[in-house]
């Protein structure tokens, strides 16, 4: 079975932190969105105004969270930080933004996962700092209306298609991050190499980064464990060769499938003659949530021209089946 600490949602502890970028400018990719952050704080800073509600939409591991976080710090605002299934019921969120410094970030992760009631009261909140609360039950109910401090609202989700329009509406400034090119994620490798003391030699870098499924979060998993390999049998040094053989070792292949992704494609190839076949039936044919699915492994897929998305189920396209290194079958009646 795949090593699951190499999915881009594991988080076991975060030992991602000590590699998170600090400021925008050591943040590597993602142009568009860093060049419109930039303009949209310099102008919250110079006006002394809350940051506009920003709302960060990709798959996991993008750095959806690190740039919530520089944003803060760019700021020079407090950070505070939740997330959607966390909010259980209204008041945990009223409570968390009535003790907001003025101007401080919120990031609220996952926020697709909000339950109605709570969203509810972001709405207000969002929209004009306030907070209705109702106090008492019954017919002795009543509404208080509570000012909250300006605030900015960081939302993230690897799900933009399940946020409520009225939520969505209420950011300013939706952003979309998408998967990192080879170099910036060897642009990434490389300076983390440096961070963890390790020399990285000939093409080390662009190996892992090359295999790290265009993911900021996989490329740094993956720099850790073939330091392992290096600093056991490769004298501290990482070379191509060496990353080559450490990630094989893996399971991590040429274009950077894991094991989930490989039983993926070949079901569809093996039991289902390459498609299309539903959501569903995959989903419970691999033991893996649908939300997994479509969250985590599919995007990739995707992005990398492996399967399409048509309106009666997934399908191999022509690369998976050479990724396969399968025929093509012919269609039924040629
Ligand atoms: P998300 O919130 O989208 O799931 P994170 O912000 O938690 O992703 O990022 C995952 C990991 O990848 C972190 O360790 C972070 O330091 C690293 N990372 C993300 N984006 C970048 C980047 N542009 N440059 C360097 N490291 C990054």
């Amino acid at each position: 079975d795949p090593d699951p600490t190499l999915r881009p949602e594991a988080q076991p502890e975060d030992r991602d932190r000590a590699l998170r970028p600090q400021h925008l400018q050591d943040f590597i990719g993602q142009p568009e969105a860093r060049a419109n952050l930039r303009v949209f704080i310099e102008s919250a800073r110079s006006r002394g105004e809350a940051m506009d509600h920003t709302l960060f939409h990709g798959p996991p591991g993008l750095g959806k969270t690190t740039l919530a976080q520089i944003v803060a710090r760019e700021l020079g605002v407090g950070f505070r930080m939740t997330s959607g299934p966390v909010l259980a019921k209204a008041g945990d969120l009223a409570a968390i933004l009535t003790n907001l410094e003025p101007r401080d970030v919120l990031f609220i992760d996952e926020i697709h996962r909000m339950n109605a009631a709570v969203e509810e009261v972001l709405y207000p909140a969002m929209e004009d700092y306030e907070l209705d609360l109702v106090i008492g039950e019954g017919p002795a109910a009543r509404t208080v209306r509570i000012e909250l401090q300006p605030f900015t609202l960081v939302g993230a989700t690897t799900r933009l298609g399940l946020l409520t329009t009225p939520l969505r509406d209420r950011f300013g400034i939706p952003t979309r991050l998408n998967f990192y090119s080879t170099e910036d994620l060897e642009t990434i490798v490389s300076a983390n190499a440096v961070r963890l003391g390790v020399r990285m030699v000939g093409d080390g870098a662009a190996e892992i980064a090359r295999r790290a499924r265009g993911t900021p979060r996989i490329a740094g998993r993956l720099l850790r464990r073939v330091v392992d390999f290096a600093v056991v049998e490769g004298g501290g040094v990482v070379s191509r060769e060496l990353a080559d053989a450490a990630l094989t070792r893996l399971g991590v292949d040429s274009l950077g499938l894991d094991g989930a992704d490989r039983r993926y494609l070949a079901l569809i190839a093996e039991s289902y003659s390459g498609g299309p076949v539903g959501i569903e039936t995959l989903s419970a044919a691999l033991s893996e949530s649908r939300d997994a699915l479509e969250e985590v492994v599919e995007p990739y897929l995707l992005q990398q021209g492996l399967i399409q998305r048509t309106p009666r189920g997934r399908m191999l396209t022509q690369g998976a089946w050479a990724h396969l290194g399968l025929p093509v079958p012919r269609p039924p009646g040629q």
